[in-house]
């Protein structure tokens, strides 16, 4: 259809006004250089499958994204920006892209491929995992976290389906769409600001400020992580429920419990990631000129 020829070849460049140089630029591959696996997952936006390299034999996960869908959904900004902080950034603790390539229906993002799959799917077959396990998974999340916040970003979706595995099962994390930055991406992709408006990342995992309409800070992410660690330890979310209402009701009023077998060491880490932080609402930037308590 003529208007999938709406994104350009420049589409995935960034933003109009500054030109970016990526270091996995767009290859002049087709989807006829790979021969095609098994279908590794489904994206709201994304289709994600397997494919080797014809004539490397090198695997990927190849990311497919319709271009209508994407006009269509007006997702175009989310796609630019996952393309690039994937191709900034650069931890072990972070999906590697290698290249893009685009046709006249579709954009394509060849990432490492994570053969271990999504985390989620580890605590399903297990049931609910070891303290070594959970222990081992939520070490390699806060070195991960640590980077990004570092890089003054926040990924605002944090959950055991966006944490992959390695073949060798060490994580990954990836799906960067939701990622806020407190620099604002130094102005490389125009992205709304979240202020009081569109509610971002996944109910479940969804903290407290955030359903009060606050912007998302790096203790959203430290929230999301807490959600994790009980769901490696206990086999599901703390917060889930038959509905959204019910489960951001349940957020709201903090209304989790712990199962008999949680050792206090457990409890005592995911209270403090759940607690809801005493520096709520504090504007650091503007502390100086803030109004003080009047002086008694
Ligand atoms: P979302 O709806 O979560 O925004 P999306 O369209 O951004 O989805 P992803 O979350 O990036 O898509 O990918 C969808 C699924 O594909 C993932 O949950 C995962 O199971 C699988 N997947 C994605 N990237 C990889 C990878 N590098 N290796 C293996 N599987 C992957």
């Amino acid at each position: 259809p003529p208007n999938t020829r709406v994104i350009q070849d420049s589409a995935l460049s960034g933003s109009n006004s500054k030109r970016i140089s990526f270091r996995a630029p767009q290859a002049p591959f087709t989807a006829k250089d790979f021969s095609y696996g098994k279908l590794l997952g489904l994206g709201s936006y994304s289709k994600v499958v397997q494919a080797t390299k014809k004539d490397t034999g090198v695997t990927y996960a190849l990311k497919i994204m319709d271009k209508l869908h994407i006009v269509k959904e007006n997702t175009l900004n989310y796609v630019k920006l996952e393309r690039i902080l994937l191709d900034q950034l650069d931890h072990p603790g972070v999906v590697q892209l290698h290249f893009t390539f685009q046709d006249a229906h579709y954009l394509y993002m060849g990432l490492e491929c994570c053969e271990g799959g999504e985390l989620f799917h580890q605590i399903q077959r297990k049931k609910r995992l070891s303290v070594d396990e959970a222990r081992f998974y939520a070490s390699e999340l806060i070195d991960i976290m640590e980077y990004l916040h570092g890089q003054g970003l926040i990924h605002r979706d944090l959950k055991p389906e966006n944490l992959l595995l390695t073949r060798d099962g060490h994580l990954k994390v990836i799906d960067f769409g939701s990622a806020k930055s407190i620099n604002n991406f130094n102005g490389l992709v125009d992205i709304p600001d979240d202020k009081g408006c569109t509610l971002v990342g996944t109910a479940e995992y969804v903290s407290p400020e955030v359903l009060d309409g606050q912007p998302a800070t790096m203790g959203t992410d430290l929230w999301a992580l807490g959600c994790i660690v009980y769901q490696m330890l206990v086999g599901r979310p703390p917060f889930k429920c038959a509905t959204e209402y019910l489960t951001f009701q349940k957020i709201l009023n903090r209304d989790f419990e712990f199962p008999e077998f949680l050792s206090a060491e457990a409890r005592d880490l995911i209270d403090r990631l759940l607690a809801h932080s005493f520096f709520q609402g504090t504007e650091w930037s503007e502390l100086w000129k803030s109004p003080a308590p009047l002086v008694a």
